[in-house]
């Protein structure tokens, strides 16, 4: 792990899931975001004391695991006010229901509930419903809503400097993924198309690299939202009486070169399909059916 200084005071911690860090002055600075574990969240306080940079705050973006994991070893080891957005402080506080959810609502095995779906609870001091500014003594920072990969994800602008969390991703890791993960493709998609516009002269991802033009990595990632849609049109249209959607799962899958490993990661991608198809849906593209107990998706247009 390693900490790059962007400007004056503004750092991140770069892994496989980037922490921003924001220096309001010398007693108040800000984590964005905690990691997966303890170990991360150790490592992270190890290398804010070395280099003397205070902690006093932290925002979680969403409440995805991989991002709010090491945020108990945090509140247990030091005094840190804490804020997140609104829906997703629900699952901070009650994580068992990512795995809930995955799993359609079901009462989750005790294997689905592994650290990269379920962390340890975060208590939440301050619940942010709506973007904009946020001034709290020295720290002050504006939050920017990016929803669409998750409900109600949230980036922050600092200094002009974007933390975007998984509103994209790097071009080498969004390619990696072949589906990304997301919850609603309109909203992923108007996501980038708001960030593009955005004033920054820099950003940093969840996952990848801070670049100074980073346009092109949004670009990117906006290309592969459509190739996703596009064949997932394309499977949906050639199949006359409509294809199941386990089944459409399965090609999209193999299409994409995915090969799922696990059950849980079966539900991730069910999921970010899922997510494509009610896009595809709205738009009167396509449609759910039932037909002889078995979920179809079927082309709306002759
Ligand atoms: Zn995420």
């Amino acid at each position: 792990m390693e900490l790059h200084q962007l400007t004056n005071n503004v750092y991140y911690f770069q892994s496989s899931v980037n922490i921003g860090y924001i220096r309001f002055s010398e007693r108040e600075g800000m984590l964005i975001d905690a990691g997966l574990e303890s170990q991360t969240m150790k490592k992270v306080l190890r290398k804010l004391d070395e280099n003397d940079l205070p902690l006093t705050h932290l925002f979680i973006t969403h409440a995805h695991a991989d991002h709010y994991g090491g945020a108990d070893h945090l509140q247990k080891n030091r005094k840190v006010f804490t804020m997140a957005p609104s829906f997703e402080s629900a699952i901070l506080a009650e994580p068992m229901l990512e795995p809930l959810y995955l799993f359609h609502g079901t009462n989750p095995m005790a294997e689905w509930r592994n650290k990269f779906l379920e962390g340890k609870p975060v208590q939440v001091d301050m619940v942010l419903t709506e973007e904009g500014e946020v001034e709290l003594g020295d720290t002050k920072f504006t939050t920017i809503a990016l929803p669409g990969h998750s409900y109600h994800q949230f980036g922050v602008i600092i200094n002009d400097i974007l933390f975007a969390s998984d509103a994209y991703f790097g071009k080498d890791i969004i390619h990696k993924h072949g589906i990304p993960y997301i919850v609603d493709a309109q909203l992923t998609i108007e996501t980038l198309e708001k960030i593009k516009k955005l004033p920054c002269s820099g950003a940093v991802p969840g996952h990848g690299s801070y670049e100074a033009d980073f346009i092109a990595t949004i670009e990117e990632n906006i290309m592969v939202h459509h190739q996703v849609e596009a064949m997932l049109r394309d499977l949906i249209s050639i199949e006359k009486a409509g294809i199941p959607f386990e089944q459409l799962v399965a090609k999209a899958c193999l299409a994409r070169k995915i090969t799922i490993r696990n059950v849980p990661s079966y539900m991730l991608f069910r999921t970010a399909v899922t997510a494509y198809l009610t896009k595809l849906m709205k738009e009167q593209k396509v449609s759910f059916q039932v037909k002889d107990n078995q979920l179809m998706v079927e082309s709306s247009f002759e």
